[in-house]
């Protein structure tokens, strides 16, 4: 039986990869760094929480590494924990450098020592791509990235590049555009989206208030790219992946889809940030622009280019944004439903 140590176990992917490792017939070792039982609500959907060993490991601790890799010398370890919310990391840069940079160097450093033939999985972003320099970005598009949790995720994808090439470590980077589910945390503007339009539906909630209303984003299904990740440790020599979708999507967008879900069509009326989207039938204002939910440095435009996944590993997004929409409102109208039963 195959060894797999999940790292941000509790996470959206990682509740996703855990199910699909399991399903593989591995045995799925959780690292988390004890946030409580309630964030377990991931595992809990997917019918896995007893199915995988929790262990405790937080990536800022070098020796509780070093002893879970030197005891389990997991055939593989997929590296998904970080502070992982591109706003936050404005306002906690040093954290997020020490989770998402240095902690992954911990992760390689015990590989290295301990268990040198551990395959190994790092998390990277398309937000390396920051202010593109090309459309679409594929893996030899020049990166640029925007923000603390952008520049330590580049930290960590060059760590990898070079411990493959100095040390021999079979070490690979996932550069993931954005990726959905009804699993994503609250914050992000997908899941915080299709969650206010739920309560909004039930008289929960006057109105979704976001940020930039034009960005764009390359957005696919979460549940297909953890395999992905997989593909990728399972080829004969190391290398790193684009996992995209090929297609971009404005903010505005994915409100009018979500909205569309529930019936109603939205017009937009007024700039910046006065602009407002109102429900054309009731004349109700049903979105607002803050400055609060901007970014310092924006980034306006993330559109990948997955060839070369789908010619060497054989991956290919299934879910169109609009289906991945439409499944997101489903779960989310379920939800907030049963809570007010
Ligand atoms: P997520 O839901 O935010 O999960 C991240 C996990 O990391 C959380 O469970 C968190 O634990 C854990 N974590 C944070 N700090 C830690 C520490 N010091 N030690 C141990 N664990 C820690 O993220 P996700 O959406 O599943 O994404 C997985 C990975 O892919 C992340 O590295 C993310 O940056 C990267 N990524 C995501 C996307 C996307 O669109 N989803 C795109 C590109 C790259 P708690 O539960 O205790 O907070």
């Amino acid at each position: 039986m195959k060894k797999a140590l999940i790292t941000g176990i509790r996470g959206q992917d990682g509740a996703y990869l855990a199910r699909f490792l399991i399903d593989k017939g591995y045995k799925v070792y959780g690292a988390d760094r004890r946030s409580g039982d309630s964030s377990l609500w991931r595992m809990k959907e997917l019918g896995i929480e007893d199915r995988v060993e929790h262990i405790y490991m937080d990536l800022l601790e070098y020796i509780n590494i070093i002893d879970v890799i030197k005891n389990i010398k997991p055939d593989e370890v997929y590296n998904l924990a970080a502070q992982s919310f591109v706003q936050a990391s404005f306002d906690q840069p040093l954290l997020t450098a020490d989770i998402d940079a240095v902690g992954v160097l911990r992760i390689l450093e015990a590989i290295r020592y301990f268990s040198p033939k551990t395959k190994f999985y790092q998390a990277s972003t398309s937000e390396m791509f920051g202010k593109v320099q090309s459309i679409p970005q594929n893996e030899k598009t020049p990166f640029y990235p925007r923000s603390p949790y952008a520049v330590s995720k580049l930290f960590a994808h060059w760590m990898v590049v070079n411990y493959r090439e100095s040390y021999n470590i079979f070490g690979c980077c996932g550069i993931l555009f954005n990726h959905e589910s009804p699993l994503r945390g609250l914050e992000f503007i997908t899941r915080k989206t299709t969650d206010n339009i739920a309560r909004i539906k039930y008289g929960l909630k006057e109105k979704l208030v976001v940020g930039n209303l034009d960005s764009k984003r390359d957005w696919g299904y979460a549940k297909e790219y953890v395999e992905g990740m997989w593909l990728m440790l399972q080829q004969k020599n190391p290398d790193d992946y684009v996992l995209a979708t090929g297609e971009t999507h404005t903010i505005r967008e994915l409100i009018e889809y979500a909205f569309n879900y529930i019936g109603i069509k939205i017009a937009w009326k007024g700039k910046g940030l006065d602009e407002k989207g109102i429900d054309k039938k009731s004349g109700k204002v049903l979105v607002e622009v803050s400055k609060k939910y901007y970014r310092p440095a924006e980034v306006d435009l993330l559109l990948g280019d997955p060839s070369k996944a789908k010619k060497n590993l054989g991956w290919k997004p299934e879910t169109k944004f609009k289906k991945l929409i439409e499944i997101m409102m489903e779960a989310d109208l379920k939800r907030v439903g049963e809570e007010i039963k």
